[in-house]
């Protein structure tokens, strides 16, 4: 799959969940491209593409680690959940990515049909930002960034007199 969509479909999802983790989420959703590179220019030594690096279960543990035994403001978790959208969205591809070192065989979801550069993966990334686009407004989640998304908290609106008390009590039962 293309950067540019990499780069949406990471950017509207954290921006959802974490608004100031977006760019992190862009260094990882490319990282499994770059580092192929980053490699070369280390050891010499020419990675295949869509090899190591696009291991899925490797963004899975690396993401699992940075939540559960440590991470600094989160910034781990974004890098590896951005590397997760890449491999993730490259297994909709024809291509596909290997999930792990121990097999060969490529991993493919919704039976890879996606090729590089189609419309279709405009379309995919293209529908992701616009669905989290609207959650993202629906549930307000740029006002505060510690704030839990899909919940509204009316009554603290109303604290800080972003509605009015026809609103509140017209929404004081609703928890979400
Ligand atoms: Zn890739």
């Amino acid at each position: 799959m293309k950067w540019f969509n990499h780069i949406a479909i990471a950017a509207a999802t954290a921006a959802v969940i974490a608004p100031p983790l977006v760019p992190i989420a862009i260094l990882g959703a490319t990282a499994p491209d770059w580092l192929e590179r980053v490699h070369k220019a280390l050891t010499g030594a020419r990675l295949r593409h869509r090899g190591p690096t696009h291991y899925v279960i490797m963004w899975i543990l690396g993401l699992f680690a940075t939540l559960t035994l440590y991470d600094v403001h989160h910034i781990g978790a974004a890098f590896f959940y951005g590397g997760l959208t890449h491999v993730t969205a490259d297994a909709f591809t024809v291509t596909g990515v290997p999930f792990s070192p121990l097999s060969d065989r490529r991993f493919h979801l919704f039976g890879g049909r996606i090729r590089t550069g189609n419309p279709e993966e405009y379309l995919v990334s293209g529908a992701i930002v616009i669905v989290c686009s609207i959650i993202a407004i629906a549930t307000r989640h740029y006002a505060d960034v510690s704030y839990a998304p899909f919940f509204f908290d009316y009554p603290e609106y109303y604290n800080n007199g972003l509605i009015d008390a026809a609103e509140w009590r017209q929404h004081r039962f609703k928890f979400f």
